[in-house]
């Protein structure tokens, strides 16, 4: 059965590449009926935080990428570490290293000096015949991972194809230190094997880690499972994506106004196709997701394309819903959707022409707090000649019937009387009910906010 994981390190938010390896992991195990681990990779106590872990936590249940075990925590685990390690040093696929910090450099110093690539010398590692020197009293060893002489370790990537390094190149790497603590990549390998994963989808910031990881695996006599690494995403200008691009925590799409369903959709498209299909739901995407048409290069951001998807996707959404988010971020800003039309029916004025929920919630704002005119749209605007046509206008408005063709018959009416164009009226409309100038069709404006509110308006 396929087993598949999500390993974030509590160091910060859930942001956008991560959500992308947390989704294909997800849509994997979904895909093939399997199970889907979530695993904090907590040791680096030094920077990992619980609020981190509370935002990774948060990122994925607002996309909705639900974990069927887990979270496990790296942190709780120190014993079953502390047990594979013991194990490894009694049947020898690990040794205790004494070389100090400062043995090491002097080494290192040599090596460089010779222009040889620096790297351990092996001088404690134990083999046939070898006689090893007497461990020197008051130094705590680390322990360090017997790495094969010979040969080569290879494996056949799912994103990247066949991978192959000779193992001399591969130091004996430290996977526990003097305090008798794991390293990072032995913890990895003691959880990859004990959660049983067969698919280690993770971004390729981590494939030199997997020759080792493969080797300790293998001298635990555990299965090696299947690798794909995912190219990093570069940022909308060509660059690594970064905290200079601005929203890379998943939920500051939350705040700016993006669908869940739309980020979903976005990302499953970054670095992975379906023919043309641009478009598609999470079940869609489950059922055609595989690894195989997985772009080995990097996917490049496009910012315009999240937009486009996010207003596709606000289009489709239930008004009532729009109409919920609208009050919730109107009330944060003070104010009332109670004390005014019905939201539902703002919204779908609306719902068509904006991107974001915060264009919607900017859009209806107006409609429940009589709007600040910008002094330079009054002045450009509402000129002596356009408010006596509003007052004109106003006088039909307080007696006419007070649907669509109507209140268009009196904008026509006022226009004829003054000798003027349907935009010389409509505009300075605008901005006097909305504070803008530009709305959808002015009729329905005027039918929604309702006739109390214009007349006062136009007051
Ligand atoms: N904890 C690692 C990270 O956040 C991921 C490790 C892995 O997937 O193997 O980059």
């Amino acid at each position: 059965p396929v087993r598949t994981r999500f390993a974030p390190s509590p160091t910060g938010f859930l942001h956008i590449g991560g959500a992308r390896t947390a989704l294909f992991s997800w849509a994997f195990a979904r895909r093939h009926g399997g199970r889907f681990v979530l695993r904090i990779e907590d040791t680096d106590v030094a920077r990992s935080t619980p609020e981190a872990v509370q935002a990774i936590l948060d990122g994925m249940a607002w996309l909705d990428l639900a974990h069927d075990e887990g979270p496990f925590y790296q942190m709780q685990r120190m014993d079953r570490y502390k047990e594979v390690l013991k194990q490894m040093l009694e049947a020898g696929t690990a040794y205790y290293c004494y070389m100090s910090p400062e043995e090491l450099e002097a080494i290192r110093e040599a090596q460089r000096a010779r222009g040889e690539k620096p790297r351990y010398d092996g001088r404690w590692r134990p083999e046939p015949g070898k006689v090893l020197p007497e461990p020197p009293a008051g130094v705590q060893p680390v322990v360090r991972f017997c790495n094969p002489a010979d040969g080569v370790v290879a494996w056949d990537d799912l994103v990247k194809g066949h991978i192959e390094i000779a193992n001399a190149e591969m130091d004996d790497l430290i996977i526990a230190r003097p305090d008798g603590t794991p390293t990072y990549n032995f913890c990895v390998v003691v959880d990859d094997w004990d959660m049983g994963i067969t698919q280690v989808i993770r971004g390729d910031d981590h494939v030199n880690n997997t020759p080792r990881q493969i080797n300790i695996l293998k001298a635990l006599g555990a299965p090696v499972p299947q690798y794909a690494h995912l190219s990093m995403i570069l940022g909308d200008d060509g660059t690594k994506l970064s905290k200079r691009h601005g929203a890379v925590s998943v939920m500051q799409y939350d705040e700016d106004g993006y669908l869940p369903e739309a980020v979903i959709n976005y990302l499953a498209r970054l670095g992975w196709s379906h023919g043309d299909d641009e478009v598609f739901s999470r079940e869609q995407f489950v059922e055609w997701f595989d690894l195989d048409h997985i772009t080995p290069s990097a996917a490049q951001f496009n910012t315009e394309k999240l937009k486009w998807l996010n207003a596709h996707y606000i289009k489709q959404r239930d008004p009532a819903l729009l109409a919920a988010d609208a009050a919730k971020r109107l009330g944060g800003r003070g104010v009332d959707l109670a004390s005014g039309p019905a939201p539902a029916a703002v919204v779908a004025l609306y719902r068509e022409r904006v991107n974001t929920l915060v264009e919607l919630a900017d859009a209806l704002q107006p409609y429940y707090q009589s709007p600040a005119i910008a002094e330079e749209l009054a002045g450009q605007h509402l000129t002596p000649a356009a408010l006596e046509a509003l007052e004109s206008l106003k006088a039909r408005l307080a007696v006419c019937a007070w649907d669509k063709a109507a209140l268009s018959a009196a904008i026509k009416e006022t226009c004829t009387e003054k000798g003027l164009k349907m935009p010389q009226v409509a505009i300075p409309l605008r901005v006097k009910l909305l504070g803008v100038t530009q709305t959808p069709s002015i009729d329905a404006v005027l039918e929604v906010l309702g006739r109390e509110r214009v007349l006062v308006r136009l007051g």
